[in-house]
């Protein structure tokens, strides 16, 4: 029997963060993941990965198509998707090396194996029998939700770990879901010479996206060639031998194509894990419910990042596990759940912060807004990245600021600036910077804008 003080089940963002942590407090530390290498879905398939490929195929877009106004004219560009695959592959390897670097330093136990919670102070894996004196963790975070009617294969049939791993650019490639994920991965595949067809069964694209956002960034996804088919819904997927038939709701009722990726969205791995014969409280959806301290309904048993409520992101998840550490060592750690922003990594990027609009307005909160577009932001004329805006909603009498909605090349740099002010209050701006415009759409909600 190994005893320590602490285990944490899964070694994400949230678990690997909430390990070191709590190591540095001095707590001895055992981490338990299935997969090979520490990081999970963000580090081995998700959000790194997918930046990597959006990077590259972006440099490929900047170098085949815009560089012309810069007088810069570059001739017979290729792409080699296996250097693309390699290069991602290879900042994968030295990112997962560098937390197994990072828990030898803080005298972590990494053990690779399938986890079982046994009760409030043992878990299994294989044979051996895992004892906490303290506190055990569970950030097991989620995996993709693909609908019963559909088979998975990831050859014709994906998920984003598939997409993540295409050899070569497919003809063309359905995304079923416009969520961020499918948008990504769908612009990394457009780029790289793919015809691309979103299918989502709303009339928007990211439910959760302030309206003024999404519809901006389907008309810029548009010109990239980018196709939408909003409200309409896949009823049959029929996988043939050189292609996926898909049977539609909607104006359109057939679509072939090379490839199908299913990005509906992402689940909590909680199923089949016997939580809640242990007194564990699960909800319906697999989220479980923890309490303000991240404890969960079995005393000594906690639980944060993407199998607990609240956005999927990797910072949520690492943010979590540090209050958690921090609390269990007795400080009194907080964390602002109205305050984590969000970043979309398309080509404009969209970041927001707060409430949409539409929340707003359904909360029934008197705002008023400011915006400014990036035409008339010096530094965007400069770099020559004008399109876009930024829309800032505030309190009607208090001036509160309630959201903040971006969408520009910058916007997840820009983004952090407008948390910072949401939590702490405001800062000058240097010029010329893209962070001008949030400034003056500040100003704009109380008619004060300088350049507009
Ligand atoms: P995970 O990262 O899912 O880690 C959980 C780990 O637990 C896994 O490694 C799993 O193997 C392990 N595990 C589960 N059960 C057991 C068990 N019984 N025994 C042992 N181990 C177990 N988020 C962002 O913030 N920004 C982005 O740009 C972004 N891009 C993304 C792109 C893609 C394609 C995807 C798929 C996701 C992206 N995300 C992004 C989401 C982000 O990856 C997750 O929110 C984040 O990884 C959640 O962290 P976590 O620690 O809760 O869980």
């Amino acid at each position: 029997m190994t005893q320590s003080d602490v285990i944490i089940i899964g070694a994400g963002p949230g678990g690997y963060v909430a390990a070191i942590r709590a190591a540095q407090l001095g707590f001895t530390v055992t981490i338990i993941d299935k997969r090979m290498t520490a990081g999970g879905t963000c580090l081995n398939v998700g959000c790194i990965p997918s930046k990597a490929m959006l990077a590259s195929s972006l440099k490929y877009q900047e170098l085949s198509q815009d560089l012309n106004e810069h007088g810069i004219e570059v001739a017979n560009v290729s792409v080699d998707v296996e250097k693309i695959l390699n290069r991602k592959n290879k900042i994968v390897d030295d990112l997962t090396k560098g937390i197994s670097f990072l828990f030898k330093k803080n005298n972590i136990t990494f053990v690779q194996g399938e986890a079982k919670l046994v009760d409030a102070q043992t878990v299994q894996v294989g044979e051996t029998i895992y004892n906490s004196s303290r506190a055990i963790l569970l950030a097991f975070g989620s995996i993709p939700a693909v609908p019963g009617f559909i088979t998975v294969d990831e050859e014709k049939v994906l998920t984003s770990t598939g997409a993540l791993n295409l050899s070569k650019a497919p003809k063309s490639l359905a995304v079923m879901g416009g969520g961020y994920i499918g948008l990504e991965l769908g612009s990394v595949w457009a780029r790289l010479g793919t015809k691309v067809t979103i299918i989502e069964a709303l009339p928007t694209i990211v439910a959760n996206m302030d309206k003024d956002m999404s519809k901006a960034l389907v008309k810029s996804l548009e010109k990239q060639g980018l196709e939408f088919k909003l409200n309409h819904k896949i009823l049959e997927v029929l996988t043939q031998k050189e292609s996926v038939l898909l049977k539609l709701e909607g104006e359109l009722k057939e679509l072939e194509v090379e490839k199908l990726l299913v990005c509906v969205g992402r689940k909590p791995a909680t199923k089949g894990l016997g939580l809640e014969e242990l007194g564990i409280s699960v909800e319906a959806n697999g989220l479980i419910s923890v309490s303000e301290n991240y404890e969960t309904s079995l005393r000594g048993v906690y639980a944060i990042g993407d199998c607990t409520k609240g956005p999927m992101l990797a910072h949520k998840a690492s943010e979590e596990g540090v209050v958690w550490a921090e609390r269990l060592h007795g400080q009194k750690s907080h964390m602002n759940k109205s305050v984590i922003p969000a970043v979309i990594y398309t080509h404009p990027e969209v970041a927001s912060v707060g409430k949409t609009e539409q929340e707003l307005q359904k909360e029934g909160v008197a705002y008023k807004i400011g915006t400014f577009p990036f035409t008339a932001d010096s530094r965007s004329r400069t770099v020559g990245q004008t399109e876009g805006f930024v829309k800032i909603l505030a309190h009607s009498t208090s001036d509160q600021l309630l959201g903040v909605h971006i969408i520009h090349e910058q916007a997840g740099s820009l983004i952090s600036e407008a948390a910072v002010v949401m939590e702490f209050g405001g800062v000058c701006h240097a010029h010329p910077t893209f962070s001008e415009a949030l400034k003056e759409a500040a100003l704009n909600t109380f008619s004060k804008c300088v350049h507009l």
